[in-house]
């Protein structure tokens, strides 16, 4: 499994309790968010040493992504109040988790979701190859 913003944001506080775990990120940080997502720019995820990330379009600062809760606040450059951007979230990105999570080197899982030339089949191959290595390595 790769990690996501709800392994790091872990809402423990009462007034977190109905939190997500992005909207404890931002409360942390002293941080207000507006309370709508605005139509886009949408936010593509990728995938970093085994975390879920997105970009911010405007400032280029990484946050961790939520797989739960599909919206992006820069905590670095947003104002507050201002909304949410959407998360394009894809069902490769499922399929991606798959290929990813059974590579033991987390250093290696690692891919770019909004990258057409790097496609999920391009991971799957990775594996192929990869893991014959490793095995062959090992004996
Ligand atoms: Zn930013």
């Amino acid at each position: 499994m790769l990690k996501t913003a709800e392994h790091r944001w872990v809402p423990t506080l009462p007034h977190e309790r109905t939190m997500t775990a992005l909207e404890v990120m931002a409360c942390r940080q002293g941080r207000q968010p507006g309370t709508g997502t605005a139509e886009g720019p949408f936010v593509h995820p990728f995938v970093s040493h085994g975390r879920w990330g997105v970009r911010c379009p405007e400032c280029g600062s990484a946050c961790q992504a939520s797989r739960f809760d599909p919206r992006f606040w820069c905590p670095t450059c947003f104002t507050d109040g201002d909304p949410w951007l959407p998360v394009a979230w894809t069902p490769d990105c499922e399929r991606a988790e798959t290929a990813l999570s059974v590579r033991p080197v987390l250093e290696t899982r690692n891919w770019r979701a909004f990258d057409p030339d790097e496609p999920v089949a391009v991971l799957e191959a990775e594996n192929t190859v990869y893991l014959t290595r490793r095995v062959k390595a090992v004996r």
